[in-house]
């Protein structure tokens, strides 16, 4: 990289293989295709685009979606390339080179990234030994280094933590600083306040339909706030960025969000499920909100899994995060750790 700028010389590219053989665990996604009547819908709208010509950069049918599915303003709404693309907006949007972010650790690695890329520096709260964080600590780290941004994700990725509303609530209150609330998982959890940014003139909350709405291939997230705040995100996002395809699937999706409510629900039964197997297993499991189950184990354990095309997410050589799969898929990688561990 020999034309990269200093300040930029540690950084390596960010890189996940396309796998399309084995059993998927390691990214998060949907075991499941969405719903067949979204996908035939959005078929049929597009035989009638005009190839010819630019997406609408307002995302009009999008944002009305979305805003009729939360009862909501459309101008409220902001749509992106993933919520990838809103969340790095916001931080080039806020900060200065040596400004702070805060955030807690271990989180989405992409805010650090994130911050570095605008010379700006990423601190994380820690957890307890047992990586369950404490908002008391986050309001107390607010006192103390009066950060620009903060960046709260909940349930956390990868420890699986939810943050109640009412926790949630007490931090944007702490502070005068933009929060930006990364709801990516929110879908699993007790209960979606995604809506709680309009109460506020610093929060930002952002949601994807990479996850529970099984569309990670058409690459779109959104944001929730104050109109504000969405100039901000307009003026400083890249224009006609979310393709006529992504805006139409995305906007049947959320149009027909119903028809998700049994496989989620079924994800969250075989989370529990997961967890309680792995835990007789011996495991060290971490309770999780979220379509996955933060774990230590030995690094053997993870090998075995490799050996069988099973992949999960490694951090290190302790700790990983596996995604909850279909039912077979679970029952195929608890029989293969089942055996490895008897071995
Ligand atoms: N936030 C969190 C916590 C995530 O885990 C991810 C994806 N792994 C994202 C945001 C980005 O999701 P997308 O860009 O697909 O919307």
């Amino acid at each position: 990289m020999k034309y990269m700028k200093k300040s930029f010389s540690k950084m390596v590219p960010y890189h996940s293989k396309l796998i399309t053989d084995g059993i998927i665990l390691n990214a998060n996604e949907a075991p499941y295709n969405p719903p067949l009547e979204i996908i035939e819908l959005s078929k049929e709208e597009m035989n009638n685009v005009d190839y010819n010509r630019y997406p609408d950069m307002d995302e009009v049918l999008l944002n009305e979606a979305i805003a009729k599915c939360y009862k909501i303003d459309p101008a409220n709404i902001s749509c992106g390339v993933g919520s990838d693309e809103l969340l790095d907006v916001c931080f080039r949007a806020v900060l200065e080179k040596d400004d702070i972010a805060l955030g807690f650790t271990p989180s989405f690695s992409m805010y650090q990234v994130f911050a570095e890329l605008v010379g700006a520096k990423f601190i994380g709260v820690k957890g307890d030994d047992n990586y369950l964080f404490n908002v008391d600590d986050m309001i107390n780290k607010i006192k103390e280094i009066n950060p620009k941004l903060v960046v709260i994700c909940s349930p956390n990725n990868p420890t699986g933590q939810y943050f109640s509303e009412k926790d949630v609530r007490r931090i944007i209150e702490s502070t005068n600083a933009l929060v930006l609330l990364d709801l990516a998982y929110i879908d699993f959890a007790e209960k979606d306040y995604c809506k709680i940014s309009l109460e506020y003139d610093n929060v930002i909350s952002f949601k994807t339909f990479s996850k529970a709405m099984a569309l990670p291939s058409i690459r779109c997230g959104y944001c929730i706030s104050n109109k504000d705040n969405i100039d901000m995100i307009n003026a400083v996002k890249a224009p006609y960025s979310l393709s006529t395809f992504s805006q139409i699937l995305a906007k049947n999706a959320i149009s027909n969000f119903d028809l998700y409510k049994d496989k989620i629900n079924e994800i969250k039964k075989e989370r529990q499920r997961l967890f309680k197997e792995l835990k007789n297993l011996g495991f060290v499991v971490f309770n999780s909100e979220a379509n996955f189950i933060y774990t230590l184990m030995d690094e053997k354990y993870y090998q075995e899994l490799l050996n069988n095309k099973i992949y999960i997410r490694r951090f290190d050589n302790l700790h990983y995060r596996i995604t909850v799969g279909s039912q077979t898929e679970n029952n195929m990688l608890l029989e293969v750790l089942r055996c490895a561990v008897q071995k």
